[in-house]
């Protein structure tokens, strides 16, 4: 768990990260593991002197499991709001989920570093189905009424409704799978889009990535692998060129 921005807060369940947003005893929680990371997820939330009740909301960058794991049990337990892109809905609710099957994966685990990570997902819960019927849209446009005043960036692509979420005052986002630092299935590293098998639309990425280049932040904080500090536009050209490790002004961001 680090601090990657002024009271913006990383923590890393397995191969997989959710963040932490302070504003003074209140938090913003984005995404939220998988279902057996739920104890290290609580345990960042008190690692900042915070309990899980004081998450005033969970924003969602996308309905996949590895995303939803806590999301049960948060609102079962202390009544915590879920919000999400609309579009996003009908997944979180309990319809199909826009991602790589059982199959897809099984297909690939040959390789040692894929079997690696599907015997780590398979002991976090993967093969669990977390549905989030309490989930609701955005209730507004704009810089959302929780701590942080996240704005949500609709990304689409990944998956039909996937968001990130800007925080403006950090000049930081959460770009949920949209925009990485690593793949699970692969040894890349830095700024990179997710091997195509993960994605729902492929055809819609570039877009999405021309929206986060937009964006006028300097730290990266990926859904999968190391936060990385830069202009946003500079790790969306790493990530176009596929040539992110360790380049330009991602240089040094391993120990983030
Ligand atoms: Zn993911």
């Amino acid at each position: 768990m680090r601090e990657v921005a002024s009271d913006v807060f990383c923590a890393e369940g397995t191969d997989v990260n959710w963040v932490l947003v302070r504003e003074g005893t209140d938090l913003t929680l984005i995404d939220a593991g998988w279902p057996g990371d739920i104890p290290k997820l609580e345990a960042s939330v008190r690692a900042i002197r915070r309990r899980p009740e004081d998450i005033r909301g969970v924003l969602l960058t996308h309905a996949h499991v590895d995303h939803m794991g806590a999301l049960g049990h948060l609102h079962a337990r202390y009544g915590i709001p879920v919000y999400l892109d609309p579009a996003e809905l009908g997944a979180a609710a309990g319809g199909r989920l826009e991602q790589a099957s059982p199959l897809d994966v099984l297909a690939r685990l040959w390789r040692p570093q894929v079997l690696a990570w599907g015997l780590r997902i398979l002991g976090a819960g993967a093969l669990r189905r977390p549905s989030v019927p309490h989930a609701q849209p955005f209730p507004s446009a704009g810089p959302l009424d929780l701590p942080g005043r996240p704005v949500p960036v609709p990304c689409h692509g990944h998956t039909s409704g996937h968001s990130a979420y800007f925080l403006p005052g950090a000049g930081a986002v959460a770009t949920g799978d949209a925009l990485t630092t690593a793949d699970p299935t692969t040894r890349r590293t830095g700024p990179q889009i997710l091997s195509p098998f993960f994605a729902h639309a492929p055809a819609r990425v570039p877009a999405a990535l021309d929206t986060l280049a937009a964006l006028a932040a300097d730290t990266l904080i990926p859904g999968h692998g190391p936060t990385w500090h830069g202009p946003l536009a500079d790790a969306v050209a790493l990530a176009r060129t596929g040539a992110g490790a360790g380049a330009g002004a991602g240089a040094a961001n391993g120990r983030a």
